[in-house]
């Protein structure tokens, strides 16, 4: 079973994203449980949780559909003391949300070195910040989504998020989510079959599908190997047709959120309409 969706609006609280997702027939949604662009957090009242559980199962949304996605302005591997701490007491947050909400995922960007420090050390900063969280909460896993390489982010390559993984203590609370643009743009070709049966050989190589937790689901307007984040629409762009196709036949992918990001949101609900057309 695929479940496919959307990161889907949270205007209005947190209770409304399963009911908007299943207008748009999704079968998995993405969300914000805080403003992603504030550092301020407003808490969720005990009222708004219990309508979102009472809402997700409503419309049978389990966890395992449900990848809520962290705040843009946490750096996990900041090599600023002030930032890092602020980064990971926002993570903590971002955690406790999830755990009030009965989720058990959390989707985040590993973090950049903002060029003041070295790869590897700012790697293993990233490992260390998901250490101290993982070990203040309980029942959610980090999932680490792959970048794009766009300025001094890390984790575009494959090696790199086996690196995170290699010094998180606690395995069975890791996870990875792949966004298909941006593995696309950090130079994995997704675009034909030889690229995608390469990339995923290297995947299962060097991180291990066994980690794979969700896959963000979009078309992208620049290169392979531009290292430059843009989001298509799908079958819009470079990646093309083609990718969908072979994705969706593909039974790795089964059972975990799959989650467009496309720009234009007018056409989730056509989006998922055809991807589902394709299993
Ligand atoms: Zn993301
Ligand atoms: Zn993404």
């Amino acid at each position: 079973m695929k479940y496919i969706g959307a990161h889907i609006s949270v205007s209005g609280g947190v209770s409304n994203a399963p009911i908007n997702a299943n207008a748009i027939g999704a079968k998995a949604f993405a969300l914000f449980t805080r403003n992603p662009s504030r550092w301020h957090s407003t808490a969720i009242s005990d009222k708004e949780a219990e309508a979102f559980k009472h809402n997700c199962d409503l419309y049978g949304y389990t966890p395992q559909q449900i990848l809520p996605h962290d705040s843009y302005l946490i750096n996990l591997g900041a090599p600023d003391t002030e930032k890092l701490q602020k980064s990971r007491d926002a993570f903590l947050d971002e955690m406790n949300r999830c755990i009030q909400l009965g989720l058990t995922m959390l989707n985040f960007h590993p973090g950049s070195h903002l060029n003041l420090m070295n790869t590897d050390d700012c790697l293993d900063l990233i490992a260390d910040s998901i250490n101290s969280v993982l070990e203040k909460t309980s029942g959610v896993k980090a999932v680490i989504e792959n970048t794009a390489g766009q300025g001094s982010n890390l984790g575009f390559s494959f090696a790199q998020i086996a690196h995170i993984i290699d010094r998180v203590d606690d395995k069975s609370r890791i996870g990875v989510c792949i966004d298909s643009c941006h593995a696309f743009a950090a130079g994995y070709d997704l675009s034909t079959p030889e690229g995608y049966e390469a990339t995923w050989n290297e995947f299962s190589d060097t991180i291990g599908f066994n980690y794979l937790s969700g896959m963000h689901l979009n078309d992208t307007k620049k290169g392979l190997a531009s290292k430059v984040d843009r989001h298509e629409s799908l079958g819009k762009g470079m990646l093309g047709e083609n990718f969908f196709k072979m994705l969706m036949a593909d039974p790795r992918f089964d059972e975990i959120p799959l989650i467009l990001e496309t720009p234009n949101e007018e056409l989730w609900a056509e989006e998922i309409k055809w991807l589902y057309s394709l299993t």
